[in-house]
């Protein structure tokens, strides 16, 4: 899988640097993607002083397009960061170029450090550092990942209509996309390799849907002119698809909210984050929000998680603010 970053229209970036530990930031949002960047704008235009630090390396950056994103349908995933990290700008919210190698919990809220040594400091936190998709070991396919392999068919079944679909299963629960996918083309093959069998009951379910199922092992996949042409099996055939569904494991980048201790429930992809509905992890203070707290969050619901967040977040500072100025004037003994 290629590490490419954002796209040469993104703004530069400020370096990483001492300069974000002169102050104490109101939040630290670590990840800027479409979750993190909604976060900061609402903070941002709430007045909070925010920092985003950004490791530039949003989970879909592979695709050209992404779809289901009202107003945004088939827009570029890296112009949408792009066009976020101009908005966030825009209002004051600071977005750095950096990795959060550490996290951990101070006397007045958090500290991270940079892997590049910057520290910064905040009252509160907000983790959106998203997942990373990894893709079984086949040769060739990764090469056309976000392209002509993908994995979810909200967001590219529609295009594969009528196309000739090739569904990669790796569980026999992933035989469940098999069958979504049928309502998009008559012409969908199973590849159950990945799997050994399947019980002879869902082979027969999806048959009598009109897809058929390869049992023979895929080894590789075939390309033509830098474009997917098929999948070679073991016996040296090549079956022909245009477009394959393949069922990568998603592996939570949860490193900062693990170091802060918060706890994980079990989740159809594997141990994740434990949220409230809000966002609140299980360490006061701090948040995650898109795919750190939602593994199946596309872009709007990331987004929205991580709107929902920022409301509440902010409430929790006014609450704050409000109860320190309390003190304050109970201090002063004013009558009551
Ligand atoms: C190939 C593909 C196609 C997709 N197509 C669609 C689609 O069409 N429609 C749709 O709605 N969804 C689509 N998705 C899903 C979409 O990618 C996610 O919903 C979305 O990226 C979640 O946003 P997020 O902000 O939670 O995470 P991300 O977008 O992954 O952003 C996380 C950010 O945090 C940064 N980060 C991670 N660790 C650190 C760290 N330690 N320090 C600092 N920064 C860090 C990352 O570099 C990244 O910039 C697709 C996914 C894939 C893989």
């Amino acid at each position: 899988m290629t590490d490419d970053t954002i796209s040469p229209s993104h703004p530069p970036l400020e370096p990483s640097s001492s300069a974000i530990s002169a102050e104490h930031w109101d939040v630290i949002i670590i990840g800027g993607g479409a979750a993190g960047l909604s976060a900061a704008l609402i903070l941002a235009r709430a007045r909070r002083r925010v920092l985003v630090l950004d490791a530039q390396q949003p989970r879909n950056r592979f695709a050209p397009h992404m779809h289901g994103v009202l107003s945004r349908d088939g827009y570029s995933p890296l112009d949408l960061v792009a066009d976020g990290y101009r908005e966030v700008r825009a209002v004051d919210g600071v977005i750095v170029d950096a990795r959060v190698s550490t996290a951990r919990a101070i006397a007045d809220g958090f500290e991270v450090i940079t892997e590049s040594g910057a520290h910064a400091t905040a009252r509160r936190l907000i983790v959106a550092t998203g997942a990373r998709d990894r893709l079984p070991d086949i040769p060739g396919l990764a090469d056309h990942w976000g392209r002509g392999v993908v994995a979810c068919p909200y967001c590219d079944g529609y295009e594969a209509t009528g196309r000739g679909i090739g569904v990669l299963v790796g569980s026999v629960a992933g035989l469940h996309k098999a069958h979504m996918l049928r309502s998009y083309s008559s012409d969908v093959t199973v590849f159950t390799g990945l799997v050994g069998s399947i019980p002879e009951e869902e082979r027969l379910v999806l048959e009598e849907r009109g897809m058929r199922v390869e049992s023979r092992v895929v080894t590789h996949v075939v390309s033509e002119a830098g474009e997917l042409a098929g999948l070679g099996l073991d016996d040296g055939s090549i079956a022909t698809v245009d477009v394959i569904f393949a069922e990568p494991t998603l592996v939570a980048l949860d490193e900062p909210l693990r170091q802060l201790g918060a706890d994980r429930i079990d989740t159809p992809f594997g141990p994740w984050t434990a949220v409230d509905a809000l966002g609140r992890t299980t360490i006061e203070g701090v948040w995650a929000v898109g795919n750190s707290a939602n593994p199946a969050a596309l872009v709007p619901l990331a987004a929205g998680s991580a709107a929902t967040a920022a409301l509440a977040v902010n409430g929790e500072l006014v609450a704050l603010d409000v109860a320190a100025a309390a003190e304050r004037v109970a201090a002063k003994g004013v009558a009551r």
